[in-house]
């Protein structure tokens, strides 16, 4: 095990961020949507009241950073289904994204405004797939790319955004696009790549981090405001090694004398089917549900959690399949929740909601298997958390 990378205590040191939006929607009643994924509930005026509460409940269970539910509002999703105005409506719904947050911060009352949205910058094709990344970089151009990040930077500031979250980018050449595109826009950058950093032949290499790190240390030193790098939504395991190797090499001591933090959310989901079919959309619809990790259920990714910041992770919450249930534990764990505490908050049905998680425990719901399944992907729709 990695010695504690802070001297200071813990409680005082990391920053709980929310777990999975895209289920805690699709179970307060946004529908399930195998084109705009998660952008539904944005698309459809009447699911903003259901965002905004899902927001409310990260908020209420510990979350200290919500990230916007922006993540399936991107070019390669949009322009399938709106064939005319996708351009248009990516920055009008990106922006809407970053307002729900913010008013669900507002609605937490005063308790709540040390809160931070950060604004997603999602993957600018698919989740999972830096190979299909590629191809689209090449087909597309850097310069497209370029202007479809700094276009959601823009739209996610004007809704009130306080930082941006690039966040399962498949790889350095697209957060290196997102860097370019979103350097300047006087935004601090969180930049998180999938945690097992997978090459184009989709084999976990999550030893190369250290590359990783040194690309983020050059970008920070050539102006880019990088607050920080994080690994996500890939099993915890393969997190846990990336966060070690960046200790191990010596670039964790110096992304914090660069004060760049490190960031860790894992995919709690059971991904064997996914990698069963080869991340392939359309295989894995055959593979049948997907389901949480019996073994991330609960306390157990909540100890994983504690692994991340014991390995130099100094912001933590979950990616698919983690629930508001497993933040507010890891809040506990972490926080004196005599000295902290949001009572004016109530989401409405928040209570009702550990119920109905709890009910549907084992209960995998998601027919239309994806491997969308990031925070805010259809998959994230697939988790069934433990009672
Ligand atoms: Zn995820």
């Amino acid at each position: 095990m990695m010695p504690s990378a802070f001297e200071m205590s813990e409680r005082d040191q990391v920053g709980v961020m929310d777990g999975s939006m895209g289920r805690l929607c699709m179970i307060k009643g946004i529908p399930e949507d195998d084109k705009l994924w998660s952008a539904r509930g944005l698309v459809e005026e009447q699911y903003h009241p259901i965002i905004v509460e899902a927001h409310m409940e990260y908020i209420q269970a510990g979350s200290m950073m919500i990230t916007t539910n922006n993540y399936a509002v991107q070019p390669n999703y949009y322009r399938r289904v709106f064939k005319e105005d996708w351009e248009a409506r990516i920055p009008q719904d990106t922006e809407v994204a970053a307002r729900l947050a913010v008013e669900a911060r507002t609605r937490c009352g005063p308790a709540a405004a040390a809160v931070r949205v950060l604004g997603c910058l999602p993957p600018i094709c698919e989740s999972h797939r830096p190979d299909l990344t590629a191809q689209f970089i090449r087909e597309e151009g850097e310069e497209a790319c370029r202007r479809f990040y700094r276009t959601i930077g823009e739209a996610l500031l004007r809704g009130g955004a306080d930082a941006l979250l690039a966040e399962t980018l498949n790889s350095w050449e697209e957060a290196r696009l997102v860097i370019e595109a979103t350097k300047d826009l006087g935004a601090p950058l969180l930049i998180a790549l999938e945690g097992a950093l997978r090459c184009e032949r989709l084999k976990p290499q999550p030893h190369l981090a250290p590359e990783i790190a040194e690309r983020v240390l050059e970008a920070k030193t050539q102006g880019a405001p990088i607050e920080a790098l994080g690994f996500n939504c890939a099993p915890p395991e393969d997190i846990f090694k990336a966060l070690e190797a960046i200790e191990v090499s010596g670039h964790g001591e110096r992304l914090r004398q660069a004060n760049i933090r490190l960031a860790a959310y894992a995919n709690c989901n059971d991904r064997k089917a996914v990698h069963d079919a080869g991340f392939d959309v359309q295989k894995f619809v055959t593979a049948g549900p997907i389901r949480v990790r019996e073994d991330l259920k609960g306390s157990g990714y909540v100890q994983w959690c504690h692994e991340f910041i014991r390995a130099g992770a100094s912001y933590c919450g979950g990616c698919c399949g983690c629930t508001p249930v497993e933040i507010q534990e890891l809040s506990h764990t972490l926080l004196d929740m005599d000295h902290w505490s949001l009572g004016t908050c109530s989401a409405p049905g928040a209570q009702d909601n550990g119920e109905k998680l709890r009910a549907e425990n084992d209960a995998s719901v998601s027919t239309v298997a994806s491997d969308n399944d990031t925070r805010s992907g259809l998959g994230g729709l697939a988790f069934s958390r433990a009672g």
